[in-house]
């Protein structure tokens, strides 16, 4: 069938559309139609000649009030429901265009896009922004869009939750500074991180300390992951922000445990043997001499046997505290276990100074210890020794003040013993 209309000079332009073009005269009835008008309507062309063409209309109500703005010129384009003959409704944007540009009456021609491929694209798009608002606006992290430019694109509204503030707030200040509410400390390791990313194209991790309007600095974990377009152009930063002052808590107890005596607060063996190294590394390098004095409450069994394991307990924080009392900045005292501790002074290098610690350790200790029950007196072996030889183990300084304790402790107790190591 010719699908041409008469004296058409664009006649391929009509028959190869890929609209379907319908010419309607001023009754509304289809006169002629190009081949993709069969297609989206479905019906042949000598089935919808002659025929109203709101007859293949869904609302013919709409219809009619659309066609009639169309033969008056006061609208030249709509959306309608055509009716399939599969019976499926599809959605077309209708163009109204006069056949004669001089004179409407003539007819009109209909230019019909189908809309469903388009729609179906669009109901993706608003689904997957749906998903993404979901999924953003429901998180615990914030999660931050930065464009190449540093200028946020999103903020998501877990930031109020997170940090304190308020979105709109958040927004006003990022727009005057990006990294506004981080740590100044960590601007520089920050910065460089979000360089790097966007020349490697790599994901970064960072911990940094940000803003809490109330809370004041808090431990947060950003993860940031470049965004590039098909030709590789950096194009946004996908940032994550999450809180972890929990997990530091946490990391910071466990060390803090690791490395002191839970009774006391102490540092303990293993924090001792750090600081022990130090100073054996100032003597190798600088002859700064230091001294041990390490130190064991006499019968302290009796104690516990005589009042008990938690009065024993008191006994034995008390020690420390009168330890950390006497030492006070010039050494480290630390607990080893049990009823034993010692004491590192950093620059003790004479038998003088070191027996003037050591009386002054003695003679607090003297002093009666008070407890819920009970009022105890203790007394202490001491055993020291003062570290001047240079490349010797930890092991070694220790041993030297250990015999100076045993011999002590076998001579009759409550006295002390210096060496020289
Ligand atoms: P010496 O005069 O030779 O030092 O003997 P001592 O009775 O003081 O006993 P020793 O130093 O050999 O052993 C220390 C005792 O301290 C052994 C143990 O029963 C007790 N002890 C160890 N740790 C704790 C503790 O955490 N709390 C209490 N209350 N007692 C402890
Ligand atoms: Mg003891």
């Amino acid at each position: 069938m010719n699908h041409s209309p008469d004296n058409f000079n664009y006649r391929s332009l009509f028959d190869l559309n890929n609209d379907a073009i319908l010419i309607i005269n001023l009754s509304g009835e289809i006169q002629n139609g190009n081949a993709a008008s069969e297609k989206v309507i479905g019906y042949s062309l000598s089935e919808m000649q002659n025929q109203a063409f709101i007859s293949f209309i869904e609302d013919k109500e709409q219809a009619r009030r659309c066609f009639a703005d169309m033969m008056s010129g006061i609208k030249t384009d709509t959306n309608i429901q055509l009716l399939h003959k599969n019976g499926k409704r599809i959605n077309c944007l209708v163009k109204c265009i006069p056949l004669d540009k001089s004179d409407i009456k003539k007819g009109l021609f209909l230019a019909l896009k189908d809309m469903t491929e388009y729609d179906s694209l669009m109901n993706k798009y608003h689904q997957s922004e749906l998903f993404f608002k979901i999924i953003a606006e429901n998180v615990q992290d914030v999660i931050l869009l930065m464009n190449e430019h540093r200028e946020y694109l999103y903020v998501s509204p877990s930031v109020e939750g997170m940090f304190g503030y308020d979105k709109k707030t958040v927004e006003g200040m990022l727009q005057q500074d990006p990294f506004f509410y981080n740590h100044p400390d960590y601007s520089e390791q920050l910065n460089q991180v979000y360089i790097d990313s966007r020349k490697t194209g790599k994901p970064f991790q960072i911990i940094i300390k940000i803003l809490h309007k109330v809370n004041g600095w808090i431990w947060t974990e950003v993860k940031g992951t470049p965004v590039f377009d098909e030709e590789d152009n950096f194009r946004q930063m996908v940032l994550v922000a999450s809180d972890i002052s929990m997990q530091k808590e946490m990391q910071e107890k466990l060390e803090y445990y690791a490395y002191h005596d839970p009774l006391t607060g102490l540092p303990n063996r293993r924090y001792f043997e750090k600081c022990l190294t130090e100073s054996i590394e100032k003597l190798n390098l600088t002859e700064q001499f230091f001294s041990l004095i390490l130190f064991d409450i006499d019968d302290f069994k009796t104690v516990n046997d005589t009042w008990g394991h938690e009065i024993g307990d008191q006994v034995i924080q008390e020690v420390a505290r009168r330890t950390r009392q006497v030492i006070g900045e010039e050494g480290i005292a630390a607990r080893l276990g049990g009823d034993e501790f010692i004491v590192l002074l950093y620059r003790c290098d004479n038998e003088e100074a070191l027996k003037e610690v050591i009386q002054k350790l003695q003679n607090i200790m003297l002093e009666e210890i008070v407890t819920e029950k009970t009022s105890i007196a203790i007394t202490n072996s001491i055993g020291a020794t003062i570290c001047t030889t240079k490349y010797m183990s930890e092991t070694y300084y220790f041993k030297s003040a250990d015999v100076a304790l045993y011999e002590v402790k076998h001579e009759g107790k409550n006295q002390y013993h210096i060496n020289n190591s």
